[in-house]
């Protein structure tokens, strides 16, 4: 049935309450480019509301309130120093209510990094008269590419004097008798239609919004426990670590880096630059920055020489997780694909881990350099490892690397070296950049050692 025939049915006065098409309001510009064939027009607001959606997947049984109360808490740090009046959440899902003249280009950014958002909408807010809703959901459906519609109205205020049938017809109705009058072939469609218009009568004015930007997904940040994340200056660990971030994980980052040959070359200001794009989804962040040239020095003067890359993520693996521990995390992350450099043969990837007494999780291992280089792109972390940079790896590369090491045989080729000599050596030499995203700016602390040596037994502080 169409909403004309539904309206007649129900609501046969409907005509005289949608009054002159001039009854317009005063213009504010509103010149977001969401997609490229969405073109945004003039329209009135009292206020800009933003509606945030979030997945159902996590707020099954008991952790509802857990995962909901993280989300407001992000939602909230994430639009810090933005003019914002309120964040509220009628039902299942968050309004925020910024102030007028609120820069919305730069909420809208902000919102893109908000895990846990699966979807949001800047509304059009307007008068709670039917008259204005119908108006302001054509301004937000007319320039749409539909080929059919369906309306949806919640009433969180029940003193709203039309229910949420009357509200669908209402507006239903109207905006099928525009398209028509347009020549636009658009019909009703109340299951999976092209474009839904929704209408939400809560205290306040009314919301209209049909155009859905996706946000992130995920689960919101810091709510799956701690993670520290081997991060090189690459295009994958970044990538890693934004999955696990999505996740809900709360990461800290170890580097490990040479000092190049020149002054200045050294890997540390990429490094530096990844962890400060990954930061604004969790808010804070450690960079443990740590020498590991002369640590490499060891390992070629002391072992065969194929196995030295094998041997160097094992140094890396056993450092970063002296320091994880003692950050309270849990696991360890790196960003190793499977198959994708001679380090990474699964059988290499097995003897690496044994030296590591943390699981240590790889998001990426199933996936190719396209589909990381994609996400890479898309979390803004490409331009970044794009840098020329002293990467700490590829010194001394043997000529011919092992390609199916067995941990025994990797014990066996480190057995002249010191290694727990080697860690507090690392350890000793560790600097800590800690990292805060506020008011929507990462400020970086002046980098500290971690070593303490009056607390020779805690090795950091
Ligand atoms: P890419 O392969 O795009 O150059 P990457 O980060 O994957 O970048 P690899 O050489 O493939 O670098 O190293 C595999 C993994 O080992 C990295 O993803 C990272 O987790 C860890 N790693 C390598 N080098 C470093 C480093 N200098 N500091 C910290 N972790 C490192
Ligand atoms: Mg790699």
């Amino acid at each position: 049935m169409s909403y004309g025939a539904l309206r007649t049915a129900y609501c046969p006065h409907a005509e005289t309450r949608i009054t002159s098409p001039t009854a317009r309001f005063p213009a504010l510009v509103y010149s977001l480019q969401v997609k490229d064939s969405w073109e945004f027009r003039e329209f009135s607001m009292s206020e800009h509301v933003i509606v945030v959606h979030y997945h159902e997947l996590w707020l099954k049984g008991r952790n509802r309130r857990f995962f909901v109360g993280k989300l407001h808490t992000a939602l909230r740090r994430s639009l810090e120093g933005l003019p914002t009046r309120s964040i509220e959440k009628p039902g299942d899902r968050f309004l925020i209510r910024l102030t007028e003249g609120v820069n919305l280009g730069s909420a809208i950014q902000r919102m893109e990094r908000v895990l846990g958002v699966a979807y949001y909408a800047v509304a059009r807010s307007v008068e709670r008269a039917l008259d204005r809703i119908c108006y302001a959901a054509w301004d937000e459906i007319e320039l749409l590419q539909l080929a059919n519609f369906a309306v949806r109205a919640q009433r969180s205020d029940k003193s709203f004097p039309h229910s949420t049938l009357e509200i669908e017809r209402e507006v239903g109705s109207f905006l099928l008798e525009r398209f028509r009058a347009a020549g636009r072939d658009v019909n009703v469609k109340l299951k999976n239609p092209d474009v839904t218009c929704h209408i939400e009568i809560s205290p306040g004015p009314a919301l209209v919004y049909a155009r859905k930007i996706p946000g992130p997904g995920g689960l919101p940040a810091n709510t799956a426990g701690r993670l520290a994340c081997l991060l090189s200056g690459g295009y994958d660990s970044a990538v890693a670590a934004y999955h696990m971030m999505k996740r809900g994980a709360h990461l800290s980052f170890v580097h490990f880096y040479g000092t190049g040959s020149r002054p200045g070359e050294s890997s540390l200001h990429v490094a530096s630059g990844l962890a400060q794009q990954l930061v604004p989804y969790q808010f804070q962040a450690k960079l443990f920055r740590v020498p590991f040239e002369p640590i490499q020095r060891e390992i070629v003067r002391y072992a065969p020489e194929e196995y030295r890359i094998l041997l160097y993520r094992r140094m890396m693996l056993r450092i970063a997780e002296s320091l994880a521990r003692r950050d309270r995390c849990l696991a360890l992350v790196t960003g190793d694909s499977l198959g994708q450099v001679a380090s990474q043969t699964l059988r290499n990837l097995v003897a690496v881990d044994a030296a590591s007494n943390m699981p240590v999780f790889r998001p990426l291992i199933g996936s190719d350099k396209m589909e990381i280089l994609a996400t890479a792109r898309k979390i803004g972390t490409y331009d970044i490892s794009s840098e020329p940079f002293h990467d700490c790896c590829p010194v001394f590369l043997p000529r011919n690397p092992a390609l199916y090491a067995r941990p025994d045989e990797l014990e066996e080729a480190e057995s002249k070296l010191d290694i727990p000599a080697l860690i507090i050596d690392g350890i000793r030499g560790t600097t800590l950049e800690e990292l805060k995203f506020s008011s929507g700016q990462v400020v970086a602390a002046e980098p500290r050692a971690v070593w303490r040596s009056d607390k020779p037994k805690a090795a950091i502080a």
